[in-house]
């Protein structure tokens, strides 16, 4: 026999998800309405103008895709890529590579740009590759989240205007702490997701694209090859029409309503400043144990830090003491950095003094003097 669920509440610290605001937990336990109800679209409405503040763009194709952050990846990539287009991917960590595997099946003719895990590309260094390739797209990833890098774009959407092309970029780890502003980027395509900055469950995620890549979009004669995800089917929902598309799930548009109402009650650059701050003091708390930080500072994201595992200390076996003897989630590293970093997330509600000092305090205790 069953009995009714219940589940841990634990300080969330790796990279995704981090723990939501109570406010956002409690908006979705709002009784759901369908999903063409009146109030319902008004939701929808109201999600899509925080959407574009959150971004900083005017752009009007900007939604909330159902599903991860992934969804909203390939929602980027099936919208703007046409077999046999030249893409090129910044690759400097995992989720790069996974931008090369998606654009590769959507018949992209994929070359990259690489950089050892942890570094960024200087504007240089694309301009060579966009020389040497003449792709019809780069994709850059602006937070790896598998490296803790914030890949710097001022000055890439121009350059990507001079080659006409298309700039798509990956916020998934930096929308809602980090600074960005899209459009003055000339950033065409952008994801995101719900569960790390914004503080939101995940299962929402931001998409946008701009007039530009509409109008490659409009103009492809081939139909885009993913059905639930295609925008000119899902512009007919989001946008005036209201044409039943799918079921959306009701309760967590709901919930990224919510999170996304609280950033903008917070101000946007007063939630960069929190997170950039609150950042620092863990930096300061980590160096203060001895521990090295795997990324040069100036690259730093302030919502993802890869903390170098000492020599002599089973990084797996520390992430294990954490969770059960102080209920504290940190991230064990991916791919190359696997076995090499630990990552600890600061995101949304969790980017406060509050968190930080409970896993200062557990590490004290758990790690070798
Ligand atoms: N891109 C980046 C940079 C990510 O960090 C993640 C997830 O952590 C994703 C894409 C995929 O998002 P999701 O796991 O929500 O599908």
């Amino acid at each position: 026999q069953l009995t009714p669920l219940e589940m841990p509440n634990r300080l969330l610290l790796g990279p995704g998800p981090s723990n939501a605001h109570p406010d956002v937990l409690q908006a979705m336990n709002r009784p759901p309405v369908g999903h063409l109800d009146p109030t319902f679209l008004k939701l929808m409405d109201e999600i899509q103008s925080l959407l574009r503040y959150v971004w900083q763009t005017e752009n009007s194709m900007t939604i909330a895709v159902s599903g991860t952050g992934t969804a909203a990846m390939e929602a980027t990539i099936a919208n703007s890529v046409e077999p046999g287009d030249v893409v090129l991917v910044g690759v400097s960590g995992y989720f790069g590579n996974r931008l090369v595997d998606m654009a590769g099946r959507y018949g992209a003719e994929v070359r990259t740009i690489t950089k050892p895990w942890g570094q960024v590309f200087s504007l240089e260094e694309l301009q060579i590759a966009l020389e040497t390739h003449r792709p019809a797209i780069l994709a850059l990833v602006h937070a790896e989240t598998s490296t803790g890098a914030r890949q710097p774009l001022e000055g890439v959407g121009e350059l990507c205007r001079e080659f006409d092309c298309l700039l798509l970029v990956d916020t998934v780890t930096s929308l809602g702490g980090v600074p960005i502003f899209l459009d003055a980027w000339g950033v065409d395509l952008a994801y995101s997701c719900s569960q790390k900055g914004l503080g939101c469950p995940p299962g929402a995620s931001p998409f946008t694209m701009s007039a530009r890549a509409m109008e490659k979009l409009q103009q492809c004669q081939c139909k885009v090859a993913n059905w639930y995800l295609d925008m000119t089917l899902l512009g007919k929902y989001w946008g005036q029409e209201r044409v039943y598309h799918h079921t959306a799930p009701i309760n967590l548009y709901y919930a990224l309503r919510e999170a996304l109402r609280l950033v903008a009650e917070e101000g946007l650059a007063n939630c960069w400043q929190r997170h950039q701050k609150n950042v620092e003091y863990l930096w300061e708390g980590l160096e203060d144990l001895g521990l090295k930080l795997h990324v040069e500072r100036e690259f730093r994201l302030p919502t993802l830090t890869t903390v170098c595992i000492p020599e002599g200390v089973d990084g797996k076996a520390v992430a294990r003491q954490l969770l059960n003897d102080y209920n504290i989630e940190i991230g064990g590293g991916l791919g190359e950095l696997a076995g090499k970093v630990w990552r600890v997330g600061l995101m949304g509600f969790n980017s406060r003094k509050e968190s930080v000092d409970p896993l200062l305090g557990a590490l004290r205790q758990v790690l070798p003097n």
